[in-house]
């Protein structure tokens, strides 16, 4: 087997807790569609991780502060943070649904928030959805760190309702999270690997590579099926 001296150590700023992306498991490992893939890439293109589960927007920040060299969060490819992150291809999807406390069948739809107040995760797409749409439909918003507090939010009632990313709420419920989806996807957007804009474009360019033979010999799709058609 070739050895490779010299393999680079990146640092992966993560989410706290975002699964099916990302999450630590009973032994305290992060797994994960984002850490199976980004493991099995280094593997490829011979480079090595240091993964930090920082939360989603100090990952952002980390990386704008060059404390990170990436982001891989089941990120949200956006034109806004076009400006600031190159990204790599997309991986996978992602849409943002409303969520509400599976007990409660009076919340229906964006028209039953008035007056009310929702739970989003500080920095993400479905926080952005919901300042979008907050003075249409008259509610106020309440802004939490990791995506945890955000559910809980919801099932204490303290919040209404809870904007989030379609897979990552799909798979909670599908896991016991005592909420259930009452929207479809709005506000759909790819998900990607982001690097500071301008910076780090070797490692881009071998996230790319990699992610393209995960695609080839078929370890893509595993890594996929192992979490999307995960039993509770
Ligand atoms: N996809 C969403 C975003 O990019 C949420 C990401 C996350 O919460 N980790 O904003």
């Amino acid at each position: 087997t070739k050895t490779h001296a010299a393999e680079k150590t990146y640092e992966i700023g993560t989410d706290v807790t975002f699964p099916p992306f990302e999450y630590a498991n009973d032994n305290n490992k992060y797994v994960g569609i984002d850490m199976d893939l980004i493991r099995s890439i280094a593997k490829d293109q011979h480079f090595n991780v240091d993964i930090k589960p920082l939360g989603f927007n100090a990952a952002i920040q980390a990386v704008q502060a060059g404390q990170a060299d990436g982001v891989l969060a089941g990120m949200s490819v956006t034109p806004e943070r076009k400006g600031t992150f190159d990204f790599s291809n997309p991986y996978y999807n992602s849409g943002v649904v409303m969520g509400v406390a599976q007990n409660n069948n009076s919340t229906k739809n964006l028209n039953d928030l008035r007056g009310k107040t929702v739970a989003v995760k500080t920095g993400t797409t479905g926080a952005q959805y919901a300042q979008s749409i907050q003075k249409k439909y008259g509610f106020k918003i309440s802004t939490f760190d990791d995506s945890n507090n955000v559910y809980e939010d919801v099932m204490t009632g303290n919040s209404i309702a809870c904007f989030d990313d379609q897979p990552v709420l799909k798979y909670g419920i599908n896991q016991g999270t005592q909420l259930k989806i009452v929207t479809k996807p709005a506000a759909g957007t790819p998900i990607g690997f982001g690097v500071k804009k301008g910076q780090n474009q070797e490692l881009l360019k071998k996230f790319n590579t990699g992610l393209a033979n995960l695609k080839k010999n078929g370890q893509y799709k595993k890594i996929l099926d192992k979490y999307l058609n995960a039993k509770k």
